[in-house]
């Protein structure tokens, strides 16, 4: 469903990304594990192409990612189409970007309403089936003001959702908050696996890529250093540095 490939990235000469060629399937859960700085969060950027790739690129569900292919070119999408591709691509940050001039509900049925051109009413009935699926449906008329960091970040999810992505990217959603409401956002993405999503996730809670990873990939000075299993890699790592990253953080 997601491929990328040979992605690579400087910032002013220093190489963050040096060819990273991934493969996630329908379905599938993949979990990115790294230290700090290792370019995890620019690899997701390259992907929904927040950020555009020196060289390489991503493909997503038979398309591109920012590109046409003309002969066997690649040209550069413009603006408006690189858009209407990004809005398949459901993106949820450490820090829950809701509108913060917009109700629960008013965040959610925004971009099908806008990008989608549904009707408030139907998007509005879709917006709250997903803010059941989030357990948020009863704060749908709230503003995102009164919510805990948990429920902005489960609205944050429906909001994604509302869009049909044909994958989520998720750069560490639970990082930023209080660690008593890490497991109620964390409950929502198992959900969302268990339903057959199709998800790449950026985390430092190995806890979930034991239970819920298919494969993990482990990440270091920007390239992948080891990728497999989720249990074999957390158990088992060959490469010597990843078996100290990993060391540090379980
Ligand atoms: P963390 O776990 O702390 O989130 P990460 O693995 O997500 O780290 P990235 O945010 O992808 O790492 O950053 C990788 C490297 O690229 C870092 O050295 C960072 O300073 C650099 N970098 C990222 N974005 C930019 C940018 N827009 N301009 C310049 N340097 C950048
Ligand atoms: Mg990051």
């Amino acid at each position: 469903a997601v491929r990328t490939v040979g992605v690579r990235k400087a910032f002013s000469g220093h190489e963050v990304l040096k060819g990273i060629d991934l493969e996630v399937s329908y379905g599938e859960v993949l979990c990115i594990l790294g230290p700090s700085g290792s370019g995890k969060s620019t690899l997701l950027r390259c992907i929904n192409h927040l950020e555009m790739p020196d060289s390489g690129y991503a493909w997503v569900d038979g398309q591109i990612i920012g590109y046409e292919l003309r002969g066997k070119a690649l040209h550069e999408l413009p603006v408006r189409r690189l858009r209407a591709q990004q809005s398949q691509l459901g993106m949820v940050f450490q820090h829950f970007n809701l509108f913060a001039h917009r109700t629960v509900i008013g965040n959610v049925i925004e971009g099908p309403m806008l990008v989608r051109g549904q009707t408030r009413e139907a998007a509005t009935k879709r917006g709250m089936e997903l803010l059941d699926m989030v357990g948020m449906a009863a704060k749908a008329e709230a503003w995102p003001s009164q919510l805990s960091g948990g429920q902005k970040q489960r609205v944050a999810i429906a909001r994604a959702l509302a869009m049909e992505p044909r994958v989520m990217l998720f750069d560490e959603p639970t990082s930023a908050l209080d660690p008593e409401l890490v497991g109620e956002v964390l409950e929502v993405m198992k959900r969302l696996a268990a339903a057959g999503t199709t998800m790449i996730v950026v985390t430092h809670e190995i806890g979930f890529a034991r239970e819920v990873a298919d494969r993990v990939v482990v990440m270091i000075d920007g390239e992948i250093r080891e990728a497999g299993p989720a249990a074999q890699v957390l158990a088992n790592p060959s490469d010597p540095r990843v078996r100290t990253f990993l060391g540090r953080v379980l």
